[in-house]
This record gives structure tokens, C-alpha cells and sequence, in this order.
């Protein structure tokens, strides 16, 4: 079994520079996929990479729940654990592996054959299997955590693919650290495994370092000087340490990568992976941009709750998309404006994303709109003649409290406005 150190994150980095539309969808691994197709696939690890939080781990049946939530969100791949890292692991890949159906299950494993062939048994039961295999190609992995050359990095890279092709057709290649990968040596090693059989070449930014354009600019590059490019999938895998995650990978699929790694509400070790619901949602929002995905975005507030109840770790309240804030108003100008119109403040519909609705949060900073609407909320009607005195009464309270909740607000009124309510 592994030992603790081997607790891989993958590194990548691309970027994004060209505007959309520039790439007329050139980059597919899947013979079927239409030429002209700009669908994103979307390559979740949240059971991989995102359990990999101190303190956060599944047991195979969390695993379970939490890959058929995946399969309802409609995910295209979901990586689904280590398998050499434990036995635990490898049983949570096989369940995994026998419960959905329409996901890719995959595997994640070193270039290293006892690894390869692991993961090849504990994907024997799924319908699209697809092993994960990979090293580091930086100069800092090479020399100071592999301890070789780069020569010797691109044989072990081809000799695993050339292994994992023997068991799966779906091989994908990781380029550890390719965020700080030279770029030449990139595209070497890069053409050599595709030349090996790989179907997919994931470009991870394991230290989360990579600017936007820096890493649109390295997919490019991979783009514009590796022969077979174009009958591979390019995906990236972004990690979140300089709150870069998101938009490297959007730069990423702006450069021609059509797949992206990432994980519910960002979770990973350290800084986290890229927000599945923030890269889903930029493309969803932004129109212009060409892109689709086949995810079923009312999933995503539910998925949310269950990956953070799950693994006991919670959301930010002011997370994108789904903290608890996201669609919470409070300052009384903004929420004057989304009583009379919600997209005065929201780009996005709540309900798009699974939750019921905006909230109008009542402080200290909250106007009468606010205070007047929540009112009404509560099938209350207050002569108007009273409305400065409530609203003075409800500015003391709110000074005190901080957060004015409905019980709250009853019990102001009855107190006030005593015996009428
Ligand atoms: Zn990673």
C-alpha cells in the first residue's frame, strides 16, 4: 500500500487570452463527439482530490451516495479514488464502479506499474472505465521529488500509458506541476504519450501559481506545436492557492482544453480545486461564450449541502453560487433594488441553482422596503401611521441583535401593536 506522501494533487496551467470561438471545437478525444461540438466535459474529483481535506474523508458508502448525486448532476467523469493508496479505496472505486452508469469512473495511479494495474482491477465492473496515470514533469519534481531526468520522466510516462492502454481504451495522462513545466518539454513529453495512446492530457496547475493568460498561453502553445493534438481532449486541473482556480480553468477552455477538473464547493486539500458550480455557471451566464455542459444546475445547491454535510466541512457563507449568502441581501439600498427588481443585484436566478429564493436579511443596515416587505411576508399589516415607530423600534432591536430574524420581527410588532396582531 501507499504511504501518505504519495497523496497526489495534480498540477496544471493554461490560460486564456483568445476570444471564444477562436478554437471551432478541434479538441475531442471521443469519436462520436461532433467536430463543431464546444461541450465542456466536466471531470469531477471530488471524491479523489477534494477528500483529500485533513480530516474529511468518506467511508465507501458516503462515497457511494455522493457519486450517484454526481451522476444526477449529470458530471461526465467522475475520478473515484487511489486505489494502491489503501484497501478502503480501492473497495470505494469498485462500489463506485458498479453503481452509476452513464459517468466515466476513473482511476487515479502513479506511473507506476503495481499502481496501473490496481486501478485496471478496481475498474473491472464499470461501463466506461478510464485510468488516470501521470507524473511530475516540472524541473522542481524531477530533480527534487522524482530524483531523475527528464528523459527518463518521458519514458516512465509512455511506458504507463502504453500499460493502462493493455487494460482500458480511456487513458489519461497527468503532467504533474505542468503549471511550472517548461513549455517545450511539455509539449514533448506531451506528444510522446499521445503517440502512446493516451485519449486524454490533463495540464494541472498543482500549486495553484499559473496567471490566467500564463496558463491560457501554455494550452495554446500545446495546441499550436504538438502533433495529435487534435485527436486528444486537453483538460485542465487547477488548484486554488493564489483564488486563481476558476479562472485558470475558464482561460484553459478559451485555449481549447474541452475538459475541466474540479470539485463540489472547491474542496481539496490546502487551498482546494476549482469550483465545479463557478465554472459551470460562467459558462452558463456568459453567452457569448460557446461553451456547454451537460449539468443539471438546480443539482447544484442540494449537491452542495450533501458534499459539505458529508464530509463535515462547511461552505463559506459567501462562497459563489452556493454559500449561504450568495443570494442574501442586506444593506438597504440593495435591497430596495431587488424588491422592485431582483436582476438589479442577482445575475443569476436562485432557482436556477437549486435554492427557493433571494433572502432580504434584516440589520442594522436594512431600509424600510426591507423591513415593510418582510412584514408583509409574515401576513402582517401595520397602519401607516405606525410604520416610523416600527421602523425605530426595529433599528434599536437590530442594533442589539445584529441579525433581526422573522421570531424576532413577531415579537416586535406584537409588543408594538398590541392587542391588533
Ligand atoms: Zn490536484
Amino acid at each position: 500500500m501507499v504511504n501518505s506522501d504519495i497523496v497526489i494533487c495534480l498540477f496544471f496551467d493554461f490560460y486564456i487570452a483568445q476570444p471564444a470561438g477562436k478554437f471551432p471545437g478541434r479538441f475531442y478525444s471521443n469519436p462520436t463527439q461532433n467536430i463543431m461540438d464546444q461541450k465542456v466535459n466536466i471531470f469531477d474529483t471530488t471524491l479523489r482530490d477534494g477528500e483529500q481535506v485533513p480530516g474529511c474523508g468518506l467511508n465507501k458508502k458516503e462515497k457511494v451516495i455522493i457519486a450517484k448525486a454526481l451522476e444526477k448532476l449529470g458530471v461526465d467523469v467522475i475520478e473515484a479514488g487511489f486505489p494502491i493508496s489503501s484497501p478502503g479505496d480501492f473497495e470505494s472505486v469498485t462500489a463506485i464502479a458498479d453503481s452509476v452508469s452513464d459517468p466515466t469512473v476513473c482511476a487515479l495511479s502513479r506511473a507506476v506499474e503495481k499502481d496501473i494495474e490496481c486501478a485496471a482491477e478496481a475498474l473491472t465492473k464499470a461501463k466506461k472505465p478510464r485510468i488516470h496515470t501521470g507524473l511530475g514533469t516540472s524541473d522542481q519534481h524531477i530533480f527534487t521529488k522524482l530524483r531523475s531526468t527528464r528523459e527518463k520522466v518521458l519514458e516512465r510516462g509512455v511506458a504507463a500509458v502504453k500499460l493502462a492502454k493493455k487494460y482500458v481504451e480511456d487513458v489519461e495522462f497527468y503532467a504533474e506541476d505542468a503549471g511550472r513545466t517548461d513549455n517545450e518539454y511539455l509539449a514533448t513529453i506531451i506528444e510522446a504519450v499521445i503517440a502512446a495512446g493516451a485519449t486524454v492530457v490533463n495540464i494541472p496547475d498543482t500549486t495553484g501559481y499559473c496567471l490566467p493568460e500564463e496558463y491560457g498561453q501554455k494550452i495554446k502553445y500545446l495546441v499550436d506545436n504538438v502533433k495529435g493534438i487534435d485527436r486528444v481532449t486537453i483538460s485542465t486541473h487547477c488548484h486554488n492557492d493564489l483564488g486563481l482556480a476558476t479562472a485558470n480553468s475558464i482561460a484553459g477552455v478559451q485555449n481549447g482544453a474541452r475538459q475541466i477538473e474540479c470539485t463540489i464547493n472547491g474542496c481539496g486539500e490546502r487551498a482546494g480545486n476549482t469550483s465545479l458550480e463557478e465554472v459551470v455557471m460562467i459558462m452558463r451566464k456568459h453567452r457569448w461564450l460557446p461553451f456547454t455542459t451537460g449539468i443539471q444546475t438546480r443539482q447544484l445547491f442540494p449537491i452542495s449541502r450533501l458534499v459539505s454535510e458529508t464530509m463535515g466541512m462547511p461552505v463559506q457563507p459567501n462562497k459563489a453560487i452556493v454559500g449561504a449568502n450568495a443570494f442574501a441581501h442586506s444593506s438597504g439600498i440593495h435591497q430596495d433594488g431587488v424588491i422592485k427588481n431582483r436582476e438589479n443585484y442577482e445575475i443569476i436566478d436562485p432557482h436556477e441553482v437549486g435554492v427557493d429564493e433571494s433572502s432580504i436579511v434584516l440589520t442594522a443596515r436594512s431600509g424600510r422596503a426591507a423591513l415593510n416587505f418582510r412584514i408583509e411576508k409574515l401576513g402582517v399589516e401595520i397602519p401607516d401611521s405606525e410604520k416610523d415607530a416600527v421602523y425605530a423600534k426595529f433599528l434599536e432591536l437590530a442594533d442589539r441583535i445584529k441579525l433581526v430574524q422573522d421570531d424576532d420581527l413577531k415579537e416586535l410588532l406584537q409588543t408594538h401593536l398590541q392587542p391588533s396582531i
